[in-house]
């Protein structure tokens, strides 16, 4: 079967009803029939779900279509997106381990990397996103353990080459985790790519309609089963009400995609040469640094465009005050679009200098286009810009 439609015909077994739609199992724990069975869970010997915070049918439901969309060997599903970064860290570096990253990283994974690490003894270094591979062959030390990127990445939409570092990871013996929140399965597969671990906050696209959090971890079996046992012990489970919530939202992920990226793409084509607008950044756009390895890695362009405005950090702020419709909040990947900016919100707190390495600049907008017909999208960005 083609991995849509597993996302869409995976279901755990049907109970007496015969449901067509999977049931919500909200319980914290699983019943046994005799001692024997329960010894047998206990000791790993049998796949019976025992309690929430170690499995739960919603949630394996979740995990077994990320699992079929990314191409994966096994997964484990997680409370947030962050969990699930952290989870990934944590249950695979020790003390005395280098990680090398992306300097361009959501805000909360570099807290992570840069406040939480060092306190465990876990060092770090980042390399610039539009660096070459010589570049991060060069920052691999004898105790770098896992290269973590995000690509396209958040808010710079720059693009990393997954084949060639993956080729540089494993030619150390390094572990390749990537955030693949940006580009879903349906805009880029990174383990087959070679990546060894794929994470995502499952809250934006895939859940895609603004409602639940969560996050999964999908990636070869040995990796994930210190994953798990990691998390099983630490408890950022995925709540099965948001598991449930997230597992129908994948059976609609791929159209949703293909009009997010078919929107992005014709609504940057018309703002491209727009005389308030300095740049237009999109994956899939020629003029895009990176263009050759987007067009080579990934499958479409996405939803999520960038432009720069002429007037810098006022005019970013006028634009966002100027918008009729689009959403001024703090997420992206949803039905509806929305606008951010980024020096004077999630990126207010770096300096001028860390905002220019990770490719922010002051009038630099962020637009998540949603599933609203695009000519509605694309007269409120219009106006908003005139109007400044
Ligand atoms: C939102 C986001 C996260 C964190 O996910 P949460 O679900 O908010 O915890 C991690 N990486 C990227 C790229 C994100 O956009």
């Amino acid at each position: 079967m083609h991995p849509n439609t597993k996302a869409i015909r995976t279901q755990v077994n049907k109970t007496g009803e015969m449901e067509h739609s999977v049931p919500l199992f909200l319980t914290s724990s699983f019943c046994f029939d005799n001692a024997e069975e329960m010894r047998a869970a206990f000791a790993d010997e049998s796949d019976d779900n025992i309690y929430s915070r170690f499995s739960n049918p919603n949630v394996q439901e979740f995990i077994d279509k990320m699992v079929a969309l990314e191409g994966a060997e096994a997964g484990y599903a997680t409370s947030s997106g962050m969990s699930a970064v952290f989870g990934s860290f944590m249950a695979l570096l020790k003390s005395g381990d280098h990680l090398l990253s992306c300097r361009a990283l959501f805000g909360s994974t570099h807290n992570i990397v840069k406040k939480y690490l060092s306190r465990y003894g876990i060092e770090y270094s980042y390399v610039d996103a539009s660096a070459n591979i010589e570049e991060w062959k060069k920052n691999i030390k004898p105790n770098t353990r896992m290269i973590y990127v995000e690509s396209p990445t958040n808010p710079g939409l720059e693009i990393l080459d997954i084949k060639a570092l993956a080729d540089l990871a494993h030619k150390h013996n390094v572990i390749l985790n990537v955030d693949n929140c940006f580009a879903t399965p349906f805009g880029q597969l990174p383990i087959s790519l070679g990546a060894d671990l794929v994470v995502h906050s499952a809250t934006k696209w895939l859940d895609g309609q603004g409602r639940v959090l969560g996050g999964v971890i999908v990636g070869k079996k040995e990796l994930i089963k210190e994953i798990y046992l990691f998390c099983r012990n630490t408890g950022p489970a995925l709540s099965p009400f948001n598991a449930w919530i997230l597992s129908k939202s994948l059976e609609t992920l791929d159209v949703r995609m293909e009009r997010h990226a078919s929107n992005a793409k014709w609504i940057v084509e018309q703002l491209q040469d727009h005389k308030k607008i300095s740049s237009v950044k999109y994956p899939f756009l020629s003029s895009h640094p990176q263009f050759e390895i987007a067009k080579k890695q990934m499958s479409n362009g996405g939803g999520l465009f960038c432009f720069e405005l002429k007037g810098g950090l006022e005019a970013g702020k006028k634009f966002l005050d100027n918008l009729k419709m689009l959403s001024m909040t703090a997420n992206l990947g949803d039905t509806r679009s929305i606008a951010s900016h980024p020096t004077s919100t999630t990126h207010a707190k770096l300096t001028e200098e860390e905002r220019q390495a990770v490719a922010i600049t002051p009038g630099l907008i962020r637009i998540s286009v949603g599933l609203e017909h695009r000519e509605d999208i694309l007269k409120d960005i219009t106006q908003a810009l005139e109007n400044i």
